[in-house]
């Protein structure tokens, strides 16, 4: 039994301990491909990102420069057409807001000079404009500074090769194309244009607490800058991870909580199981010796009677109330068996009707009279007058109160006293067996009712008895509607009341 415990309680341990590795173990994997579908996620939407923003600024270049080139490829190209061609861009495409053209020597075409802040940045520009350059054409940016010039070379104009330069206004890039485009694309995420030093110069929202998860270049239209994308607080995967291990962590420490609760229950149960057969064995053992002991006094005492070797009539009178007691006492023993084996198989039925306690206590104690006075008890039967009757199973009741009278000749010591009363409360006829014997220790109290359950001490004592007189009393009373309790001191005594109600019992109860 212990082994078998042992070896469920590993199983038990093992089989935890494997859910937990497999349940930490798929808790890493999911973690670690959801941490990668989010990167791949994010990093398609910054690139997709990226790669409107690139087109958005690349298209407006597209259409201004090619607006220039046929303005400037006219044969009657005049330089003072310029200021009212850039106008009309500038209110078309306001991301520009500086044009430049510069001839082949660098002589300023328009506009009449180079002013402010933009002279170094034009004229480092030019400096930057290779031969090759000059002679092929074509169009490249430039980062001068924090600025990002777009050069384009026009080799065939009709006045010489002409380099048109157009600076952005960064505050039309912010407003028409990063919000624009940022704006169209939906979900948690944030979107951010950071500098080379990593600083945001642009966010699609509040950045504060946001983590950021990666960063991808913008194009050539945009060299210096970086498109980034930022998860809000407790929304990147990591986020979410810590949220499924901690429900994980719940969950397994629930189920542990079960387990060890069943673990428990089923200990409790088995162990229950493993006593009562060794009870049951017990009462096995103990009635047998129970129905041997007074066979081999009627035996011993039938054959002395047979063959006649009895000194005296008194003694074959003595010997012949032997023979009475120990039947009667037989008879008791049995009448308990086969009643508690007709409770255990639900087949005890009582047949109560209203009834006088007097007869049935006089009846017992008439039955006792023998025994108590041979073991020298001392005897008080006190019964109230008036008594009423009650409801009552007349042969029950007797077997009832016989249990407890022989339970207190059998438990009692050397003060051989026994006391029984019967009496009525307010709603109850309460009968009472009271000695001076042993006692019951209080923590047994409650046990004592239960089948087959002796205390320890009774049997070394070499009291013998079944176990199930005091169930069958607590199954007589409760089917009456009454109960039975017991008041108890080590080595003081112990008194068994029955509490009988009057009324007749409901027929559920
Ligand atoms: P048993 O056949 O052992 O007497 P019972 O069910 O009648 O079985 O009683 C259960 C146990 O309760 C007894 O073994 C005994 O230890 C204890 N007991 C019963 N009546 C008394 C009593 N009057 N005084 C002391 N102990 C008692």
């Amino acid at each position: 039994m212990k082994r078998f415990g042992v070896l469920t309680f590993g199983a038990v341990i093992v089989a935890t301990a494997i859910l937990a590795v497999l349940g930490y173990v798929s808790l890493r994997q999911w973690g670690a491909s959801a941490e990668l579908l989010f990167r791949e996620q994010a990093r398609d939407m910054a690139t997709m990102a990226a790669e409107k923003v690139e087109m958005a600024v690349l298209k407006s270049e597209e259409e201004y420069v090619s607006g220039l080139l046929a303005l400037v490829l006219e044969p009657g190209f005049r330089p003072e057409q310029i200021p009212e061609m850039v106008n009309t861009w500038k209110a078309k495409t306001p991301l520009f807001d500086r044009v430049y053209l510069f001839d082949r020597q660098g002589k300023l075409l328009y506009p009449r000079e180079l002013t402010g802040a933009d002279a170094p940045v034009f004229a480092a520009l030019l400096g930057e404009i290779s031969q090759g350059f000059w002679e092929r054409g074509g169009r490249r940016h430039f980062a001068v500074g924090d600025q990002v010039i777009l050069a384009a070379v026009i080799p065939d104009a009709a006045r010489g090769p002409v380099l048109v330069a157009l600076g952005r206004n960064e505050d039309v890039l912010r407003r028409d194309v990063l919000d624009k485009t940022f704006r169209a694309l939906e979900g948690k995420s944030m979107l951010a244009i950071v500098d080379k030093s990593g600083q945001p110069v642009y966010a699609s929202g509040p950045l504060a607490g946001a983590e950021r998860v990666l960063t991808v270049a913008l194009g050539e239209a945009l060299p210096a800058w970086r498109v980034a994308l930022y998860q809000p607080a407790g929304a990147a995967p990591q986020d979410s991870m810590r949220r499924q291990r901690m429900i994980f962590l719940a969950a397994f420490a629930l189920l542990l909580v079960v387990i060890v609760l069943g673990l428990g229950a089923t200990y409790r149960v088995v162990r229950r199981e493993s006593e009562m057969a060794r009870l049951k064995s017990d009462f096995v053992a103990n009635v047998s010796h129970d129905l041997k002991t007074p066979l081999s006094l009627i035996r011993m005492f039938a054959e002395t009677l047979e063959m006649n070797r009895v000194p005296s009539e008194a003694s074959r009178q003595e010997y012949y109330g032997v023979i009475t007691r120990e039947s009667e006492r037989l008879t008791r023993l049995i009448d308990n068996v086969l009643d508690f084996s007709r409770i255990e198989g639900g087949r005890q039925r009582y047949d109560i009707t209203p009834g006088g306690v007097e007869p049935i206590v006089h009846e017992v104690m008439e039955a006792f009279r023998y025994p108590l006075a041979q073991q020298g008890f001392k005897v008080d039967v006190e019964i109230a007058p008036d008594l009423p009757d009650v409801p009552l199973d007349a042969p029950a009741m007797k077997q009832a109160l016989a249990n407890l009278v022989d339970n207190a000749i059998k438990y009692s010591g050397e003060r051989r006293r026994l006391r029984v009363s019967a009496r009525q409360t307010r709603d109850e006829v309460l009968v009472e067996v009271a000695d001076e014997g042993l006692g019951i220790p209080p923590a047994e109290t409650q046990r004592i009712f239960e089948k087959f359950y002796r205390i320890g001490r009774s049997e070394t004592q070499g009291r013998r008895g079944s176990g199930v007189g005091l169930a069958l009393v607590k199954h007589i009373v409760e089917a009456h509607g009454g109960r039975v309790t017991v008041e108890s001191r080590v080595g003081e005594g112990s008194r068994f009341t029955l509490h009988l109600p009057v009324r007749e019992p409901c027929p559920e109860s």
